[in-house]
């Protein structure tokens, strides 16, 4: 049963509420809900409805009709984000777990731990205790293994989660582990789950072999009752009666239960498939099947491994399985997300060399109000929890991020359908101090968003940023709208939400639909679903150097850099740049032309090159350039998104 709160309940009356619900035998949850406040009541409490609607502060009450009270969506509509340590799972990230499947020895565990980690893996995983189907099956090294593993977690910054099997060992080994994992086996053993519940950690539930979907999560509901919070599921296979696979994975499992449920859901393939060459495959259908992240079994040498070592990947075909899914994340809307490192954005302020005052903000700015496609590029790339700053047009976000009232912005450059985004290119010859730091692609699905009462039929006038206009030429030429032109799409859509006019519509994302309450009209009107953005993000250099890109971009070095240049208006002058980068093996990955303001038939040139892994002959290189240029300009270096 759940129980709203008024908005503006006073604490008696609250604690009133609990009094009279513990009295009746309920066990009670508190959570946060669309800005009220909910109670789930659970257990076998009776209660007379009637009554308890009119105790004071009482909005409503909900008997759900799921057995399953504190797991279930009716209960708490948006997902929810799992914190463990630094790492987040569930949102629009995609949250990598590898590791071996058990601690062998100090040094397999740490051997492992660099390798997943320099390949993407955001979390370690390791069996210290190993239920093993035979009794003389290799069993673990127990608390020994569980030591080794927390100090290679440690030295790599990457939490750990590791398989608890009995109520005595968890607590032994609560504060030796970052998560517990309650093994496939164990998915029912109530009293473990009491147990685990109660010590308040985040728990990574592996669903049971035969187990239903209804007692998978009331597995769940077990640890959410007992206390637990942080709760992830895990589909790792079910028994069917195919034996050529070691389990059959239910991949139509993941859409289904993120729609009963507002856990996140990772795929473990390895123990689905059982054989090796099959994991990677199966990941990939994992993700695109909706997966909040998966879980990997890896070992540097799967063929000396003490246990499921036929089923380990080796560390390289792991690091294309990151690569792959990378790639694939943002068809689905996601980002795979990177190992953090230390906090981005205050150190900045605080190293500032030469006394110069930057206010330090914790805000990363944006054009376009909630809802605005460069808001999901920005929650994409510092996180869904990032404080942000809207801002009324990309000038503003140079000048946010120019006087430290953010300590970055997002820009958006270029699309993959109509090209450079010409006025947010010029705007960095106008803020010299600002550099590109990192660059991250966003899929574009446009939406057509009416007021809730409006059909398509009733459009006459259509509002968007002219990119939205452009993206969707094909869906326009079929129409005679009258167009007009906001600064972003997401301004356009608040627009149609404050007029509440049935013949006015918007180009936006979804999510602007969301977010003002707009009827989607149609979804997918852009002439190409393979319409991405290219974001780049900003921040401002200190002294001459740009600052480090945020850490959950990963922290592998740049390997693509922005250029802007004009030559000497004689023959070949451009030939003899282009032969500088030729000779000295740099990739031209784009070249583009502009007009200079004010000089007419005088062009700029932008350029995006490779860049070499040693530094300095990098710096080399681009000396030699600047003395074929007249003006030159270094945008950034950064590492380039797939
Ligand atoms: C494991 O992940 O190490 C494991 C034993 O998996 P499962 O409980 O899914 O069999
Ligand atoms: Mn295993």
């Amino acid at each position: 049963m759940i129980v709203v709160l008024s908005k503006h309940i006073s604490p008696h009356d609250r604690e009133m509420i609990r009094i009279y619900l513990r009295d009746r035998g309920f066990a009670l949850r508190e959570q946060y809900f669309d800005d009220a406040v909910i109670i789930g009541a659970t257990g076998k409490g009776v209660v007379d409805f009637q009554e308890l609607r009119n105790l004071p502060g009482v909005e409503g009450v909900k008997a759900t009709s799921k057995p399953y009270e504190l797991a279930s969506r009716d209960t708490k509509r948006e997902d929810t984000i799992v914190t463990v340590g630094p790492v987040t799972i569930g949102g629009s990230r995609i949250s990598v777990i590898a590791g071996p499947c058990a601690v062998e020895s100090k040094t397999q565990i740490h051997e492992t731990a660099a390798m997943v980690r320099e390949s993407g893996a955001v979390m370690l995983r390791g069996g210290a205790y190993k239920p093993r189907t035979s009794p003389y099956a290799f069993q673990g090294l127990g608390m020994e293994g569980l030591e080794y593993m927390k100090a290679a977690g440690e030295a790599l910054n990457m939490p750990i989660v590791t398989e608890v099997v009995s109520p005595e060992l968890a607590v032994q080994m609560k504060d030796l582990t970052d998560m517990f994992q309650i093994g496939a086996r164990n998915m029912q053993n109530f009293e473990l789950l009491k147990k685990v519940g109660s010590l308040k950690k985040p728990v990574l539930l592996k669903r049971g072999p035969s187990a239903t979907i209804e007692e998978w999560l009331l597995s769940a509901e077990y640890l959410l009752a007992s206390g637990a919070w942080d709760v992830v599921l895990c589909e790792r296979g079910i028994r069917t009666f195919e034996t050529y696979t070691r389990n059959t994975l239910d991949i139509s499992v993941i859409p289904v239960v993120k729609e009963l449920s507002h856990l996140p859901v990772l795929v473990d393939p390895s123990h689905a498939v059982g054989i090796r060459a099959k994991v990677s495959p199966v990941a990939l259908a994992a993700v695109a099947v909706g997966a909040d992240g998966l879980t990997l079994e890896v070992h540097p040498r799967p063929d000396e491994a003490l246990s499921d070592g036929p089923q380990s990947l080796y560390p390289e075909q792991f690091e294309r399985l990151m690569r792959d899914i990378e790639a694939m994340a943002p068809v689905v809307g996601k980002e795979l997300l990177r190992t953090p490192g230390p906090r981005y954005g205050r150190q900045t302020a605080k190293t500032q060399e030469g006394g110069l005052s930057v206010k330090s903000s914790d805000k990363v700015a944006f054009s376009g109000e909630r809802g605005a496609y460069a808001e999901q590029a920005l929650m994409r790339a510092f996180g869904e929890d990032t404080p942000r700053l809207s801002t009324a047009s990309f000038r503003a976000v140079f000048d946010a991020v120019l006087e430290g009232s953010a300590m970055a912005g997002i820009m958006p450059v270029e699309n993959s359908l109509t090209g450079s985004i010409h006025e947010n290119y010029d705007l960095f010859l106008q803020y010299p101090d600002i550099a590109i730091v990192g660059e991250l692609k966003l899929r574009i699905v446009h939406c057509l968003l009416g007021d809730p009462q409006a059909a398509l039929d009733d459009i006459e006038i259509l509002r968007s940023h002219p990119q939205g206009f452009a993206q969707c030429r094909e869906f326009l030429d079929q129409r005679q709208w009258q167009l007009e032109s906001y600064n972003n799409t997401a301004t356009a859509a608040a627009s149609i939400a404050k007029e509440k006019n049935i013949h006015i519509a918007a180009i936006a994302a979804e999510d602007a639909a969301k977010a003002f309450g707009l009827k989607v009209l149609k979804a997918g009107i852009e002439s190409n679903p393979l319409n991405y953005t290219r974001f780049v993000i900003i921040s401002r250099k200190i002294g001459d150097k740009a600052p480090p890109p945020p850490p959950s971009l990963g922290s592998d070095p740049p390997n693509k850099a922005s250029l802007v240049f004009s030559v000497p208006d004689k023959p070949g002058s451009l030939f003899e740049c282009l032969k500088v980068l030729s000779e000295s093996g740099i990739n031209l990955s784009k070249l583009e032309s502009r007009p200079i303001h004010g000089q007419p038939w005088r062009y700029l040139f932008y350029a995006d090159v490779s860049v070499p892994e040693t530094t300095h002959i990098f710096e080399k290189i681009l000396e030699e350039l600047k003395t074929k240029t007249e003006d030159f300009r270094f945008l950034g270096a950064y590492r380039a998104s797939l």
